[in-house]
């Protein structure tokens, strides 16, 4: 921006608008005026100021932007190598393999992250930043979440980190002093990238003492730190405690809390995480993948949003994620009802609850839900505008522009994404970052400058091979051998 007051006329649209029920209605040949970040109109034919850019929505959904309240976006190099993973194969060798990315790497695997999510219509992401091996990765990282433009809650998470692979020797220093610093430091700077970069933390080291982790959570809080989150499946690899009871007898439900997965939560654990408003990030993608059971997603006793989690297992977007999320539901649901010998008379879901879930459920699980998650005067412009002709969306747009996204739409249907006020993809094209003075100082990329996608395809595949080099230099599978004794995984548990 210039310094002069952004001003964008998104020109006869359907603009699908939330009401107070939650339900959405759909508003054809309407306007939506954006002045600076914020919505400061709807209506049809609206007058606007000399100098507005207008974009043409005409044959266009116009959609509040999407949420995605779980990933992680610097493993953008790691892409297509866990694909035939279960949890435990890729937590050694994908997840554990951060020490190879060097403070350059993951800036660029953070900015294709961040630049994929752009791309797949979501405005805003909960980053589960489990890359913490330096100070410099952080850095590195909260500089390319601004350069790219999205909304971000960078969570910064404590790692155990390894001083040698083999032997696998993991650092005592679990909680060390320079990593709280800097996340002291980051807490009471932020927000950073013009407002839309905030600091969250991210925990998953359940094993350690609980005053220990209490002392943690409350230092952080203390720090003005709002967002927490944590990983939580049930199962042999990542622990059979319940990580909702200890989050409520540890005292530590009193701000905004996001369990991630939460596949195999008991009754009790549903009803703690409802009570105390936590939501559950679902990721239906990676979990049918990596062997973490079925999304929690229309179990209907915990409050749920969706989360890509995995973009180097399989797509980034956020409408996979819904359609997914009711595929399973159904499908298990459905499966029981067909081994009983009977017939499913009706299917559980809609369309609308997984759109919400991607929407307005995730604004609410960031307690957000007075800036973002849908389109409403006054509210901040993050904007997801779909194709409604093209020949995915054709008929099903017309019919339902919500079942179009939920049912149909891919990233290819992402015309136009706006973040706080800011076009960052047009007409089905991301457009280049720009990088200027005063923004977030990375060594990756210094002084002001644009970068074009191809050009950050061009780094991130020098960087990809740099980090597959040294991975392809370990004996990961004695690794991996090593991480389960470790870890005391046991191993007649694994089938
Ligand atoms: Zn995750």
């Amino acid at each position: 921006m210039t310094g002069s007051k952004t001003i964008i006329l998104l020109k006869n649209g359907t603009v699908l608008q939330h009401q107070s029920d939650d339900t959405v209605v759909s508003l054809p040949n309407t306007d939506i005026l954006i002045q600076d970040n914020k919505i400061s109109a709807i209506g049809s034919s609206l007058s606007f100021p000399s100098g507005a850019e207008i974009i043409d929505c005409t044959n266009k959904l116009v959609s509040p932007g999407m949420i995605d309240t779980h990933n992680h976006l610097w493993m953008t190099q790691l892409k297509a190598r866990h694909a035939e993973h279960t949890l435990l194969e890729y937590v050694y060798s994908g997840g554990l393999q951060n020490f190879n990315f060097s403070p350059e790497d993951i800036y660029w695997g953070q900015l294709g992250g961040a630049l994929e999510s752009i791309d797949a219509g979501t405005t805003t992401v909960v980053d589960h930043a489990h890359m913490t091996c330096s100070p410099d990765n952080v850095d590195e990282a909260i500089a390319a979440t601004a350069h790219s433009g999205i909304r971000s809650f960078y969570c910064y998470v404590p790692i155990v980190r390894y001083k040698s692979w083999n032997p696998l020797v993991p650092d005592p220093d679990i909680l060390p002093n320079w990593a709280f610093e800097q996340l002291e430091g980051l807490a009471k700077a932020q927000p950073f990238g013009n407002g839309r970069v905030s600091i969250g933390f991210g925990f998953d080291l359940w094993f350690l003492p609980k005053e220990l982790v209490v002392s943690k959570w409350e230092q952080v809080r203390s720090w003005g730190v709002k967002l927490f989150t944590t990983h939580y499946c049930k199962n042999h690899i990542f622990g059979l405690r319940s990580v909702p009871e200890m989050l409520r007898d540890y005292g530590l439900l009193k701000s905004g809390v996001i369990v991630s997965h939460a596949t195999g939560a008991s009754e009790e654990d549903g009803k703690i995480l409802s009570e105390a408003g936590v939501y559950v990030a679902a990721a239906p993608e990676v979990e049918g993948q990596m062997g973490c059971g079925l999304p929690l997603s229309f179990r209907g006793d915990v409050p749920v949003a969706l989360g890509a989690d995995g973009h180097f297992v399989g797509p980034a977007d956020i409408m996979s994620q819904m359609r997914l999320a009711l595929t399973l539901a159904r499908h298990s649901r459905n499966q029981k009802i067909l081994d009983d010998n009977r017939f499913p008379a009706a299917n559980i879901g809609t369309s609308a609850q997984a759109f919400n879930m991607g929407t307005i459920a995730g604004a609410r699980a960031v307690g957000m839900e007075s800036q973002i998650g849908s389109i409403a005067v006054g509210k901040l412009a993050d904007i997801t505008i779909f194709d409604a002709v093209s020949p995915t969306m054709v008929c099903a747009a017309q019919y339902d522009p919500v079942t179009a996204i939920v049912r149909h739409a891919t990233i290819r249907d992402v015309a136009t994404v706006i973040v706080d006020g800011v076009v960052r993809k047009r007409n089905g094209i991301l457009l280049p970052i720009s990088i200027k003075e005063g923004d977030m100082v990375s060594k990756t990329v210094s002084g002001a400058q644009q970068l074009s996608w191809g050009e950050i395809a061009q780094a991130l595949m020098e960087s990809r091979e740099r980090v597959a080099n040294k991975i392809a230099q370990l004996d990961i599978a004695a690794g991996g051998e090593a991480f389960k004794r470790l870890a005391q995984i046991d191993s007649s548990k694994l089938a």
